[in-house]
C-alpha cells in the first residue's frame, strides 16, 4: 500500500522538517532535509502527510503547515524552476548550468542542479593523466578495435576515439569509440548499473 511507485500525487516540502520512517515506522525526533524537496503523497492523515522523498530515497512525515502544493507539469524547460533529478529540489533554473542551445535558441539546462553535480566535477583529471591519454592515443588514419563493442575503424575518419577517464579515481582508463563512452556514462560508470542492464534483458531474453 505504501509503496511509491506509481504514485502521483506530489507536493512541495517548504520547509525541510519530518519525522523519518527508516522502516517505515516514524522515529522520535524530527530530522531536517533539504527545503523545497519534492515528495510524493502516500498517505494523508489530517495535519500530517506520509511522504516518500525520492531525493533521500525515505519515506517522512511532514507537517501539512511545512509544504505546498505543487505542479510538477509547470517545472523545466519554459518554466523559471527545474526539480534536480538527484536531489529532487525544486530550484530556480540558474542554479543549473546550460548545456546546449536548440534550433529555436532554447537553452538547454542539465537534469542535476549545480549543488548535485560538483561531486562529479571536482574530480577533475590529473595532467599527468591527461598526458599519458595523449601519448598513448590511436594514431589518425589507422585501423582501430575499441575493446567493448569490438568494432573496427578508421581513426579520425569513421570513428570517433576519444580518451575514457574514471572521474572519481581520476584516472585515465583507456580508449574507447565515442558510442562506447556516451554508454559507459549513461551507466554512471557504475558495476552495479551495468549488472542491472544484463540481468533485466537476461529476465526478457527470448529462446530464438
Ligand atoms: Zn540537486
Ligand atoms: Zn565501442
Amino acid at each position: 500500500m505504501l509503496n511509491p511507485i506509481g504514485q502521483s500525487k506530489w507536493i512541495l516540502c517548504t520547509r525541510g522538517l519530518g519525522y523519518a520512517c527508516p522502516h517505515g515506522v516514524r522515529d522520535g525526533i524530527r530530522s531536517h532535509f533539504l527545503d523545497n524537496s519534492i515528495g510524493v503523497v502516500l498517505e494523508e492523515m489530517g495535519e500530517e502527510i506520509r511522504v516518500f522523498l525520492p531525493g533521500q530515497d525515505q519515506m517522512f512525515i511532514v507537517n501539512r503547515h511545512d509544504t505546498s502544493d505543487v505542479d510538477v507539469y509547470a517545472t523545466g524547460k519554459g518554466y523559471e524552476h527545474m526539480i534536480c533529478n538527484i536531489c529532487f529540489v525544486l530550484k530556480s533554473e540558474n542554479e543549473f548550468q546550460i548545456n546546449q542551445t536548440d534550433a529555436k535558441g532554447r537553452k538547454t539546462r542539465r537534469p542535476s542542479c549545480n549543488i548535485c553535480r560538483q561531486d562529479i566535477d571536482r574530480r577533475s583529471i590529473p595532467n599527468r593523466e591527461k598526458r599519458e591519454a595523449k601519448r598513448l592515443r590511436p594514431k589518425k588514419g589507422t585501423l582501430w578495435r575499441c575493446p567493448i563493442c569490438r568494432k573496427m575503424g578508421i581513426v579520425g575518419v569513421n570513428v570517433k576515439v576519444v580518451a575514457d577517464h574514471d572521474h572519481y579515481a581520476g584516472r585515465w582508463r583507456g580508449h574507447l569509440c565515442d558510442s562506447c563512452n556516451t554508454g559507459l556514462g549513461r551507466f554512471k560508470n557504475g558495476e552495479n548499473f551495468l549488472r542491472n542492464a544484463i540481468a533485466y534483458l537476461k529476465e526478457h531474453e527470448v529462446n530464438r
